[in-house]
């Protein structure tokens, strides 16, 4: 009995693509599907059997012969592959993600690489702006550009006044570690206040005044030319910068 073989040999095809057939093969001229049960989500299928054969004798045991279990399949894949993408452009931009890839625009936990920091973002803003840190890691950066520029106009204020910066500028309204050229002692002078014209050494209350040439000695030893006599500790003065 060739073709009872045949029906065997057939259903062992349907059965190792996850369908249990509902009905014996259709005739091969028949032109229509098989049609049967998947046992992976129950729905009623119907696929053609050489289809089925083919996808069964290239892809083994991960081929279902279901459409819908088929399609399961190849959005799972995608959002597999779509995932690993995602953290290697995460990475790329110095993020840690803490969990799986959740979806573009899903608030995501991530720790930034440059402060260590766990916050969320969202992977479609990291893809638009190529954001590399977080906003409170930005602002600390946006601060320090700042002061970074603004570190030499200070500076000469600073020496103008008759001090000598011992430390890195630390904003206008922080004291600033520096050497009291009239008075010789170190302190902690505002540079607001020194900017303003107040008097600002705890030191000497500026009531000492240093000799002109004492004081023209002390700009050229801070890196400056003075362009005009010494005006006074508390008032800024003309001067060329050497350096
Ligand atoms: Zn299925
Ligand atoms: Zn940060
Ligand atoms: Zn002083």
């Amino acid at each position: 009995m060739p073709r009872q073989v045949d029906q065997a040999a057939a259903v062992a095809v349907m059965l190792a693509a996850g369908l249990r057939p509902l009905e014996p093969r259709p005739a091969s001229g028949a032109n229509r599907g098989w049609r049967c049960h998947c046992e992976r989500c129950g729905n009623e299928v119907a696929p053609h059997f050489s289809t089925v054969r083919a996808g069964v004798a290239s892809r083994g045991p991960e081929y279902s012969g279901c459409r819908f279990c088929a399609a399961v399949e190849r959005g799972r894949r995608q959002k597999e592959g779509m995932a690993r993408k995602a953290e290697t452009l995460m990475r790329k931009y110095g993020w840690v993600p803490l969990t799986p890839y959740p979806g573009a625009l899903e608030r995501w936990p991530c720790r930034c690489g440059v402060c260590g920091g766990d916050v969320e973002v969202t992977f479609a803003k990291v893809q638009d702006r190529g954001q590399d840190r977080c906003g409170p890691c930005s602002q600390t950066a946006k601060s320090m550009r700042l002061l970074a520029e603004q570190a030499g106009r200070a500076a000469v204020d600073l020496v103008a006044a008759g001090w000598e910066p011992l430390a890195d500028y630390p904003g206008v309204h922080r004291g600033w570690k520096a050497l009291h050229g009239v008075c010789g002692q170190i302190r902690y002078p505002l540079l607001s206040e020194i900017r303003a014209g107040e008097v600002c050494c705890s030191g000497c209350n500026g009531s000492v005044r240093l000799g002109d040439e004492e004081a023209a000695e002390f700009m050229r030893s801070a890196g400056f030319k003075p362009l005009e006599p010494y005006p006074g500790s508390q008032v800024p003065w003309r001067s060329q910068c050497l350096r």
